[in-house]
């Protein structure tokens, strides 16, 4: 099924809703004006990609939307309440690797349902369900370090899923991997995905990347920034990973991203 093609509306559609936020850092006597007057709605069981400049607020809306941070003006809403406080509806892989060092990759996954109250067994089933999903199966006992870049993104993956969270924040979490290993983990995230509908807002600087896994990408202005582009994918599902750029409107898609992504700096580079 194509997901643009669902007409939302209806406020109980509505997963999470930035309401003219401001957001001002101060610092040393600066005031660094990231977002101002920012709008941006995110519908129940879509698949959002956030590209923009670096530096243009990506993080900075993941870190509103977890109620990590607070906005200087304006509400952040997340399933009909506003943010205020750590938001426990959503699920956070942020863009640091954050994995506790010490713990393997079993106890690493197992603290996200301690925390949360769960049982023991109950536990140890859950996580053990987990890691076979993200293919993670004999390693349970290896700690991090011991770990490749890739596993230790899929460990991330399985311990924000195996809580269940209805919405998933990911920041470029396949942003330093090699391209055969991110294609073999956009494909396993598109598949627990569509097999969950949960919603997903992924902030990547990869505009193939943002075509190939969302229903809509929006497009971030330097700050203060406000939204640019708003493009929804019209590529029809489910989707071969490797093979999207090759279909029919991805040329289009991945030219209006381009000439809306603002690439400053003779470097040329946005991330
Ligand atoms: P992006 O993820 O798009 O690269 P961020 O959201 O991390 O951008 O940051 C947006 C801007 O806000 C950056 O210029 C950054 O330096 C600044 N910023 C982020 N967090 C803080 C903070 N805690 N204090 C001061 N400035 C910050
Ligand atoms: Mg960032």
């Amino acid at each position: 099924m194509n997901m643009t093609s669902v007409n939302v509306t209806a406020a109980n559609f509505v997963a999470a809703q930035f309401n003219s936020v401001d957001k001002v850092f101060e610092s040393r006597g600066q005031r660094f004006e990231v977002l101002r007057g920012f709008d941006l709605t995110v519908r129940e069981g879509e698949f959002l990609a956030v590209v923009g400049p670096s530096g243009s607020g990506k993080s900075t809306l993941l870190n509103l939307l977890s109620g990590l941070d607070d906005a200087s003006a304006g509400t952040v809403v997340c399933n009909g309440r506003i943010v205020d406080g750590i938001n426990t509806h959503v699920g956070y892989i942020t863009q640091q690797d954050n994995l506790l060092p010490w713990l393997t990759v079993q106890q690493n996954i197992s603290i996200s349902l301690e925390i949360r109250g769960v049982a023991p067994a109950e536990r140890a089933d859950r996580v053990a369900a987990m890691i076979a999903k993200v293919g993670l199966k004999g390693f349970e006992h290896h700690h991090p370090s011991k770990l490749s870049g890739g596993m230790r993104k899929r460990a991330m993956l399985a311990r924000t899923l195996v809580y269940d969270p209805q919405i998933i924040l990911m920041d470029e979490p396949f942003g330093p991997l090699d391209a055969q290993l991110k294609v073999v983990l956009q494909a396993e995230l598109l598949k627990l995905w569509s097999a969950t509908g949960k919603t997903v807002v992924f902030v990547t600087h990869d505009i193939v990347e943002a075509i190939t896994l969302a229903d809509r990408v929006v497009v971030l202005s330097h700050r203060p920034s406000r939204i640019k582009l708003e493009e929804h994918i019209t590529i029809g599902r489910p989707r071969e990973v490797h093979d999207v750029r090759f279909t029919p409107g991805f040329e289009e898609h991945y030219r209006r991203l381009w000439a809306a992504i603002e690439i400053h700096g003779a470097g040329g580079t946005h991330q």
